[in-house]
């Protein structure tokens, strides 16, 4: 299992890609800690790697506390 709890609940991969994105992703890789903390909070984030199209593949990060999102586009 690679559900996390983001901001008091419980998300899977995809759900945690399209919070950040917009959209359902294609696909989405496992949740993993990301190596640093909230900008915002000092919260943990988590990561996640994602395919919005079969010609992307993108990283977001996302606080497991607060509304703080970013990717790596
Ligand atoms: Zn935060």
């Amino acid at each position: 299992m690679s559900n996390r709890v983001v901001e008091g609940r419980m998300v899977t991969p995809e759900r945690l890609a399209e919070l950040v994105e917009g959209e359902r992703p294609l696909e989405a890789e496992p949740i993993e800690d990301a190596d640093h903390s909230c900008p915002e909070c000092d919260e943990n984030v988590i990561s996640v790697g994602y395919m919005p199209s079969v010609t992307e593949f993108v990283t977001a990060y996302k606080c497991q506390e607060c509304s703080w999102s970013d990717t790596d586009r």
